[in-house]
Formats: C-alpha cells, structure tokens, sequence
C-alpha cells in the first residue's frame, strides 16, 4: 500500500466513524424529541359529584416517559383545587424518566374545599420528559365537565291513603325533583321500583308495591331515592296494613300418585338411581319448586316502561276456585307430613282443555315448560305487574308478543305437578306473588289504582 493510499484509508475510516456517530447521535436526539403525547387511560370520573366522590386513572407515555402530571377540580371563574399531582424529574439533563406510567386516586368532598353545588371541570396535565418545546416536553390536557350535587333529592307523595293486606297489592306516586338513579319503595328487605308516570313527565313517580303472604302489620315501608351524584333520601308514608289469615289445606300423596307424576321430572337433577318415590317427591316439591319461582322473580327484573293493562283483570270463564293464594299446604304421605308448602296462585278448573284468555293487555315475557308449574305464560303488563297461567296443554303466544285482554295464550291441561285438568293463575308484582283476587275486583281496582292515578296525575279535575 503506497503511502496515500495508507492516508486516503485514515480518512475513509475517520468518516466513517463520524457519520456513525452523527447518526447515533440522530438516532437518540429523535428518541428524546419524540412527540408522541402522554395518555389518559382508565378514567374512572363520574358525571355526577356527591358529598364525597372518589376518581381515579392512569397517565402513560411510553417514548421519554412521564416528567409530572396534575389533576385538579376547576369552578370557572371561582379557582382551581389540585387534587392529585406528581413530578418524576430524572437524575440529570440526559436520564430518561423512570416513570413510564403512573396512577392517581383522589377523593372529592366539595364541603371540604369549599365549592359550591353547580358545574365544574375535572382538568387532566400531564408532561414527558422529551426534549421537544426547549425541554418542556410533550403536553397533553383534558377537560371534563362534572356536576357537584351535594343535595338529598325531595320526595313528595301525592297519593294519601295506602291501605294493604297481608299478601297484598298497593300502589303509591310521588314527585321528586331531579332525575334519579335509583327510586322506589322498600317493603321490609325487598324493593319495588318507581316507574316514570309518562316520558313528558319523569319527575312523577310511579310505584306497585306489595306485601309478601308472610309480611302483615309492623312491616317498615319507605320510599327510597338515589341520585345521579349518590346523595340517598328515604321518606315514610301513610298506610295501614290488614293481617290475613290464609287456610291450610293438607294433601295426601299416595304411591298411584307418584308413579303417574314423578316419570314427568326425568331425569331429576339432585336424584339418584337408589333415591326413593318419597325422596324424589321431596326434592320435586322442594327444589325444582325453588328454581322455578326463582326463574319467574329473575324473569320480572326486566318489565315494560309503561302501564300497558286497563279495568279489572279477567278470570277464567266458567270455572271453580279449587285452591286459594297464601293456603298453607301439607303433605302427607304413608301417615306422616313430609313437607310443607304454600301456593301461590289461584287454581281454577273449568272444562278440560278450556281456552285460555288473556287476563289484561300485555306483553309475553315467559312461554316454556317451568318444572312444577308445567307449561306457563307469564304476562308482563307494565311497571313490574305481572299475571301467570300454568300447567298449560299447549301455549298459542311467543315471548315478546303483544296481547289483547282476552287474547287466547293457551289452554288448560294437566303438565308440571297437576293431576286434574286446571289453571294455576298466579299474580306477581315485582319479586312477590300476591293474591290475584284484589285484581279481579273492581272495587279493589277503582281505590286502589285507576282513582289515585287519575287524583295524583290530574289533581285540579278531582278537588
Ligand atoms: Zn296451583
């Protein structure tokens, strides 16, 4: 190699070299300028803020990592309240962050900070630790507007009497003054929601609500109201409640009888090959029975959003009342009760096979074979009024349908726990089944809902 050759590769080797380090250089200057703005994730900031309010979310950058971030409460025109905030400042000019992400959780109490029930933002900033805008680093800022509502929401009942029976049905309305989101009547543990009187008229409540055939004189009932921002209002009202006294009837369970209705529950869940008659009876009349008033309470969560029934509800045509609601059954079987239940319908027998009329207008919400109950339609009229007609032959309705009063849902027979061809009707506002004799009556009917709707709803018509 001549001498410039030797000096002509010094240079080649010295560029290349330079170039290397320039874009080493570029490489990690465009790492650390990078612009790619830290994120807001996992928010967890409701619309609504009560008397304390709990946020929370996480801030990510994933290029320099996090330099600080704030999040603080602002009334425009009033000032700003920090109510998180952190710096993660790296070690020197040329560290990166440690902090790729970071989490924050605050608790809000307007009272505490002075603020004022009304409109406020929720302001997200949060900065990286990039070299972009002379070192600042990449910005990013959120704004959301909340509602501070510290305020109890007022419960006013506009119907004045709320007389109940023991296994009975009642209605009462009442006004609050906000949109809620939760209201209703408590009837000891169980509650009944309220229901929107019309779409134009929201704020007017409407509840049924009931007594259990086990709930008589002393039961607690209140109206209860949640609004959007978790302030909770509770309020009593007048009633009065008639104890009632409900028959006891005892059934005697022969071998015929098992043999004719237990090859109808195979296979039995819960039995086994060496179970006995009596054994398998129990488990039909205990847990298949549980299951089956658990599918209908599960099947009434859900309910139409308006008053789809007028009038009284119809009854079976031509036909006896062979057992009643609330009777107290037992069962007694070689000489000895081995089991005690209690029913919840109303049977009626008429002729065998007989049409089945819809009591009331309504919509389909259950049409299937339900264990004891055998065939059943279960009718939702609206606002968790429901009405059931089992140990069908065969159903003429879907689920979801539309029905007439009178429309024919099916016919009578003998499936599920039924010897002798009838109908098992049955009445239940929201979880409860109730007496459906109340329903029939017009009497009942006119004090009990169609005068209160029309006092409360339009009261200068009915001084
Ligand atoms: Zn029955």
């Amino acid at each position: 190699m001549s001498k410039s050759d030797k000096i002509r590769l010094r240079w080649w080797i010295a560029a290349i070299f330079v170039l290397g380090a320039l874009g080493a250089g570029g490489w990690y200057l465009a790492g650390r300028m990078e612009k790619a703005q830290p994120l807001f994730e996992q928010l967890q900031i409701p619309a609504y803020f009560g008397e304390s309010t709990t946020i929370s979310g996480r801030i990510e950058d994933v290029g320099s990592g996090l330099d600080s971030f704030s999040v603080s409460i602002v009334i425009q025109g009033v000032g700003e309240h920090i109510l998180a905030q952190s710096e993660f400042a790296p070690s020197s000019f040329f560290a990166k962050s440690t902090e790729n992400a970071a989490q924050f959780f605050a608790t809000v109490e307007p009272k505490k900070l002075g603020l004022a029930d009304g409109q406020a933002l929720i302001r997200l900033t949060a900065n990286d630790a990039s070299w972009r805008n002379w070192g600042k680093g990449s910005s990013a800022s959120l704004e959301i507007p909340v509602t501070i509502d510290t305020r109890p929401p007022s419960i006013s009942v506009l119907t004045r009497q709320h007389n109940l029976n023991q296994g009975g049905a009642g209605l009462i309305i009442y006004r609050v003054n906000k949109p809620l989101k939760k209201d209703g009547v408590l009837v000891g543990d169980i509650f009944y929601p309220g229901h929107a009187a019309s779409p134009q008229d929201p704020l007017t409540r409407l509840a049924f609500f009931a007594l259990t055939h086990e709930q008589g004189q002393g039961t607690q009932m209140a109206i209860e109201a949640v609004d959007m921002a978790g302030n909770r209002s509770r309020t009593g009202f007048y009633s009065h409640i008639n104890n009632r006294r409900f028959p006891h009837d005892t059934l005697n369970i022969s071998d015929s009888f098992l043999s004719l209705i237990l090859p109808r529950f195979e296979p039995l869940p819960g039995a086994d090959p060496q179970s006995t008659p009596k054994e398998k009876f129990l488990i039909v009349n205990r847990l298949l029975r549980q299951a089956n008033e658990d599918l209908f309470r599960k099947t009434a969560k859900k309910t139409e959003p308006e008053m789809l029934w007028s009038g009284i509800f119809g009854r079976l045509p031509n036909a006896a009342n062979r057992a009643g609601f609330g009777d107290r059954r037992s069962y007694r079987y070689d000489g000895q009760i081995i089991d005690e239940q209690v029913h919840l319908g109303i049977d009626l027998a008429s002729l065998a096979l007989s049409p089945v009329p819809a009591s009331n207008a309504g919509r389909v919400a259950l049409a299937q074979d339900v264990g004891i109950y055998g065939l059943t339609v279960m009718l939702d009229h609206g606002f968790g009024l429901f009405t059931h007609y089992s140990h069908l032959s065969n159903m003429a309705v879907e689920v979801g349908q539309f029905v007439e009063k009178g429309q024919v849902v099916g016919n009578t027979g003998t499936t599920g726990l039924a010897v002798g061809d009838h109908l098992h009707y049955g009445v239940m506002v929201g979880p409860t089944f109730v007496n459906p004799l109340e329903w029939w009556d017009e009497n009942w009917i006119k004090n009990n809902v169609s005068d209160k709707i029309a006092q409360a709803l339009n009261p200068e018509q009915n001084q």
